[in-house]
């Protein structure tokens, strides 16, 4: 097998040479796009697009007999591929080598970023590359910027989790132009001690803007550019779309991610082009905690800012290439509940306006005010739309109504002195009890399921659009990511 694909590779690479020394012997040769979007939906596989996509359908015709999916941003896209996301040792990967792979090109180990298996050599990215040939380099994720995805595209480090280390790079190695979305977990490093990484963004030249308003007046005389939401989560990360738009909704100015990616275009363009990476990370956080709505929401967020590079793709037709997937799935969600048989009721995930992170802190209150199961009922009520009243299409069973009652004695006991045994593990993933039972009782309702707390080795759909798009057809490896975007660029 392997001294038939080096046969086959030496084949493809004579051509190769041949097309590349003669190239007035095909086709006139295209020209490379000028601004490439990379757009990252992290733990977003098919049943999360897919979901989405029947959600919105749902509300767009109420009436419908047939199920219609609603078009997203990227689901008109004219090319499509598949790929298989493994990495070096594991078919369920992490974000780390996931992200390697399609920044470098190669396979490592899971927590590896841009190293290889030895974690003795790194290896050059794609940013790396596009900056050689002129072009400014923007990274954006709605988690914190020191995050496996957003870092393998301007960092390397054996471990993920040498936050400081990572987060420095971004300002220190001249590769950076554009950095934005969420903050960084360890400013000031693993001791607390190091200098402030704001301080080093500073002291290499780094714009700091510092909330919606500061955001919204960058521009392409704003230089480099640190950009951070002023209301981060406990992670750092921007807020769940779902928590955003209900406080915005109460008079908060939250950005949305799709902000994030206008101001980076406008403080990148210039005539030799760009290079972005956007990650909507919170795709991945929600499918862990199997939160299908906030899951949803996460990837309209997504799709609003793929929107962003598509509106500026139609200003700059011929010029533009736009790529967009996912690194691995999370969740193992699905359509179809056995319960529900054939049926599903996307419309019922509508009456859910809170992530299971916002209800924790709900959930907190009750244990400490210790104020009872109707007390907190009430609540899920109303963040959920599930009652104990009779009649309604979101009755609870008596064995649903159970099942709550069982997680929410388990909740109102302190964390540190729960009893957690593998039934606990296996129903509630080391989340808050009560917020799990909640989500898993509406998800079912509504004929959606999740199988897992982790990733899974799903294949992750790729779309393409714009100059080069139809390189991205077919079915191919992550690694591939890397070598058809260097070749529609023209990089090597
Ligand atoms: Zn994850």
């Amino acid at each position: 097998m392997k001294k038939i694909s080096r046969i086959g590779l030496s084949i493809v690479l004579a051509i190769s040479f041949l097309l590349a020394a003669f190239p007035f012997a095909g086709a006139a040769e295209a020209a490379a796009p000028k601004y490439v979007f990379m757009f990252i939906g992290d733990g977003q596989g098919s049943p999360q697009i897919s979901a989405t996509q029947y959600y919105l359908g749902t509300l767009q015709n109420p009436d419908a007999v047939i199920p219609t999916p609603a078009q997203l941003s990227f689901t008109r896209f004219p090319a499509l591929g598949i790929m298989t996301t493994y990495d070096a040792t594991s078919f369920n990967p992490d974000s780390a080598s996931t992200a390697t792979s399609m920044a470098s090109g190669h396979k490592t180990l899971s927590g590896v970023i841009n190293y290889d298996t030895e974690l003795a050599n790194p290896f050059p990215i794609i940013t790396e590359y596009a900056k050689a040939a002129g072009k400014k380099v923007g990274v954006i994720s709605s988690v914190s910027l020191d995050h496996a995805t957003p870092a393998a595209y301007y960092a390397k480090a054996p471990s993920r989790g040498d936050y400081y280390g990572i987060a420095t790079q971004a300002f220190t190695t001249g590769l950076v132009d554009f950095i934005g979305g969420g903050r960084f977990v360890m400013p000031t490093g693993e001791s607390g001690d190091q200098t402030d990484i704001y301080e080093i963004a500073q002291e290499n030249g780094f714009t700091i803007a510092e909330g919606s308003e500061a955001v919204r007046a960058l521009n392409a005389d704003s230089g480099r550019v640190l950009a951070m939401v002023d209301d981060p989560d406990n992670a750092m990360a921007m807020q769940y779309e779902i928590d955003r738009v209900r406080r915005n909704a109460e008079g908060a100015d939250s950005l949305p991610l799709s902000e994030m990616v206008a101001a980076g275009i406008r403080v990148l363009d210039n005539e030799n082009g760009f290079f972005m990476m956007a990650e909507g990370g919170k795709v991945d956080w929600s499918g862990h905690a199997n939160d299908g709505m906030t899951s949803m929401y996460e990837t309209i967020a997504f799709s609003d800012a793929v929107q962003v590079a598509v509106d500026f793709a139609e200003e700059h037709p011929e010029e533009t290439l736009i790529i967009v997937t996912g690194d691995h799935e999370t969740g193992g969600l699905s359509i179809g509940f056995a319960a529900t048989a054939y049926d599903t009721h996307f419309d019922y995930l509508q009456n859910q306006t809170i992530s299971f992170e916002d209800f924790d802190e709900i959930i907190a209150r009750h244990r400490e005010a210790q104020d009872g199961f109707e007390a907190t009922l009430a609540d899920i009520e109303r963040y959920y739309g599930l009652t104990a009243t009779v009649d309604r299409p979101l009755t609870l069973t008596a064995a649903e109504l159970e099942a709550l009652e069982t997680a929410y004695t388990l909740s109102m006991v302190a964390e540190e002195n729960r009893v957690i045994g593998e039934t606990e593990t296996l129903a509630y993933g080391g989340y808050e009890p009560l917020s799990m039972a909640i989500c898993h009782i509406l998800n079912n309702k509504s004929g959606i399921a999740y199988t897992s707390y982790a990733h899974t080795g799903l294949q992750i759909p790729v779309y393409a659009l714009g100059v080069g798009a139809e390189n991205f057809v077919g079915s191919y490896d992550n690694t591939d990511i890397f070598h058809k975007t260097m070749q529609v660029m023209q990089l090597r």
